[in-house]
């Protein structure tokens, strides 16, 4: 990981810096803690997210007795070095309430893709008459690809006749059942996502245009 704790701002913040984590598939904030040197440092060799604790007194690597550990992702310091971001994939719940989030909620905006991947993936393992998901798993892609041709048509055919709350209903069936698709193929949301970011471009210039 090409992360140099020494360039943060250690000094200004008496050793301590506030670690922001985020579900690194959901966007997700999971919880907030602090981390000093030596806690960024086990961070990084360990993968698994170590803060300092300050009730504790000592470094506490975060599911140490639950089991629900954060492993880490990405590590990201902001603007002027005295904040981290902590990208990381939860093993389990990350509040000892038993929430996913220490601030409660679900993933906002496209981040409940994300959340429903791992809910398809989980349904994978379960018995295909108590589970939709698991019905359309269990003969390969088959079945969630002809789901995705049917909704994609749905979709068009919305979009041209339908209020603006039915082309929604649509748009929803069609990204589950994509979803669905591409855990019948194990191919990760990440996986689509990263294609979608390589392909932005900035906007060609006037000049360009008109040449
Ligand atoms: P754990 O690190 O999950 O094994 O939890 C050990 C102890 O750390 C718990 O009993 C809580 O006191 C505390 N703890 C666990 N998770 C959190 C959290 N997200 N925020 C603050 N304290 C926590
Ligand atoms: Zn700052
Ligand atoms: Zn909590
Ligand atoms: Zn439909």
């Amino acid at each position: 990981m090409n992360f140099d704790p020494e360039t943060l701002a250690w000094d200004k913040m008496d050793g301590l810096l506030p670690a922001i984590v985020q579900d690194a598939a959901t966007g997700l904030t999971l919880m907030l803690g602090y981390m000093d040197r030596a806690a960024l440092a086990a961070t990084q060799e360990s993968g698994l997210v170590t803060f300092f604790s300050r009730s504790k007194g000592r470094l506490w690597r975060k599911g140490e007795t639950s089991g629900n550990v954060l492993r880490l992702v990405e590590l990201r310091a902001d603007c002027d070095a005295d904040a981290l971001l902590v990208l990381a994939e939860p093993a389990g719940p990350t509040c000892h309430t038993g929430t996913d989030s220490c601030f409660g909620g679900e993933a906002p905006g496209a981040g409940w893709l994300g959340t429903l991947e791992k809910i398809v993936a989980a349904r994978a393992a379960a018995s295909p008459d108590k589970s939709y998901t698991a019905s359309l798993l269990s003969h390969g892609p088959a079945k969630a690809a002809q789901k995705v041709g049917e909704e994609g048509v749905e979709v068009a055919l919305a979009a041209v006749s339908r209020d603006e709350d039915g082309l929604a209903e649509e748009a929803a069936d069609l990204l589950f059942h994509l979803l669905v698709t591409l855990k019948s193929r194990d191919v990760p949301l990440e996986t689509v996502l990263e294609k979608l970011r390589n392909r932005h471009k900035p906007m060609r210039t006037s000049e360009e245009q008109t040449a």
